[in-house]
């Protein structure tokens, strides 16, 4: 970073502090991760430089021998990564991605159906205050009030009553597999095209940890930051016979020149997901998501669906006389950040709710295995147990920062 420092000292210091803050706290936001640092220099490469509107062989400006031979393997690259027939790397990133999915599979005005976001799914699944819920008459299904499962019997009903064009599956808060045939044979059944949304769940699904929607969804939408481990962006997958109405949706319709340095970034990190570590990290993700749960219930706490079979959970927090907002709180001041984040049937307001949503992507990049997950739950209990108590916060911030030393950031 010297030439920021020689331009622009101010940003520099705020990047640096940021670099801080990344290494010495434990990051549970279950969105997040950290790069590689191949994928970082990419993204910083003189790609960012270049104009390259339309697609590999069919640019509107001269100059594309490079845009065109990274944009391909990243193509090739993402293919062979998720089995899919066709790969669309220039959305620039998981709300875009969206966008052009519905722009492609339906009309302004169309019924279509989604997980509502109090029950974990995505703003752009059709939520009111997004594009997603002005734009088309969107509904809803949640999960079981006693499982907080899905319910695929009542998805069904509703996709009968409301028929709609297209159907949203995935979620930004769904701690249990996502059976995505049962989705697609709940389209078939009504005539819907389905979207499976792995934004969360892709790198689990790259090293088969989740099972893939490839296979049974019309189109599948991502983001690439999250457990895929690449730069921020978005993706989109589909059948052959959607490829030219994705790449149109995508651009012309609703994108100008895509984000070169990020496509050759995402490159990058479609290669680091061919290799054989990365189903071991993947694999990891899941262990360790598993002994935190184990963890919080071994000391009374109550999780949605009772545990979790991908990265992340939700703490309900409010049996231990705390809130979302308190404990997320309290937890940042002990150098343990995630998010306060609605439970299923919440009666809270969502900008205090009843739980905190904790993921383990960006631990497990670093190195941490099931023994830190255990003492992260433990710092955790302390922490919401003493969330007026500096003191006590202040020392789990110290111990924090002893375990991050030794698992340093990539
Ligand atoms: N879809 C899901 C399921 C998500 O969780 C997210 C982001 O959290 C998105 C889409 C949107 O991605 P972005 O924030 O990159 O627009």
């Amino acid at each position: 970073l010297d030439a920021v420092a020689q331009t622009d000292q101010d940003v520099y210091d705020i990047i640096r502090a940021e670099e801080e803050r990344q290494a010495n706290t434990i990051r549970l936001i279950a969105s997040e991760n950290y790069t590689s640092r191949a994928v970082l220099q990419a993204t910083g490469s003189v790609l960012t430089n270049k104009y390259s509107e339309g697609y590999p062989g069919r640019r509107y400006y001269e100059g594309q021998d490079f845009t065109d031979a990274v944009e391909n393997l990243a193509r090739d690259r993402g293919k062979e990564l998720f089995g899919a027939e066709h790969v669309n790397v220039q959305p620039y990133s998981g709300s875009p991605a969206n966008l052009a999915a519905y722009y492609a599979l339906c009309d302004v005005g169309d019924s279509v159906l989604g997980m509502g976001l109090p029950f974990g799914g995505h703003l752009t699944h059709g939520w009111k205050v997004n594009f997603s819920g002005r734009f088309y008459d969107a509904h809803h299904y949640g999960v079981d009030k006693e499982t907080h499962l899905i319910d695929y019997d009542e998805v069904r009903r509703v996709a009968k009553e409301v028929k709609p064009k297209v159907i949203f599956c995935g979620a930004s808060a769904y701690p249990r597999t996502i059976d995505f045939e049962r989705f697609a044979e709940i389209a078939e059944e009504v005539g819907a095209k389905l979207v499976a949304d792995i934004a969360h769940i892709s790198g689990l699904v790259a090293a088969g940890v989740h099972p893939s929607p490839v296979p049974v969804a019309d189109v599948v939408s991502s983001t690439t930051h999250k457990t895929l481990r690449g730069p921020r962006g978005g993706l989109l997958m589909c059948k052959e016979e959607y490829a030219k109405d994705i790449d149109r949706a995508v651009f012309p319709a609703l994108q100008g020149g895509p984000h070169m340095h990020a496509i050759a970034a995402l490159a990058i990190a479609f290669k680091e997901a061919l290799q054989p570590d990365f189903k071991d990290y993947a694999a990891q993700i899941v262990s360790n998501a598993r002994a935190m749960a184990d963890a919080f219930n071994e000391r009374g706490f109550d999780l949605v669906s009772g545990g979790t079979d991908n990265h992340l959970l939700l703490v309900d927090v409010t049996g231990r006389g705390s809130t979302g907002k308190i404990a997320s709180t309290a937890m940042a001041k002990a150098g343990i950040v995630c998010n306060a984040n609605s439970i299923p049937f919440d009666e809270r307001s969502p900008f205090d709710p009843s739980g905190i949503r904790i993921g383990t992507p960006s631990v497990t990049t670093r190195g941490m295995k099931e023994d830190e997950m255990r003492q992260i739950v433990a710092w955790t209990d302390e922490a919401i147990a003493n969330a007026d108590d500096d003191a006590v916060l202040e020392r789990i911030r110290g111990e924090v920062e002893e375990l991050c030393g030794e698992f340093p950031v990539p």
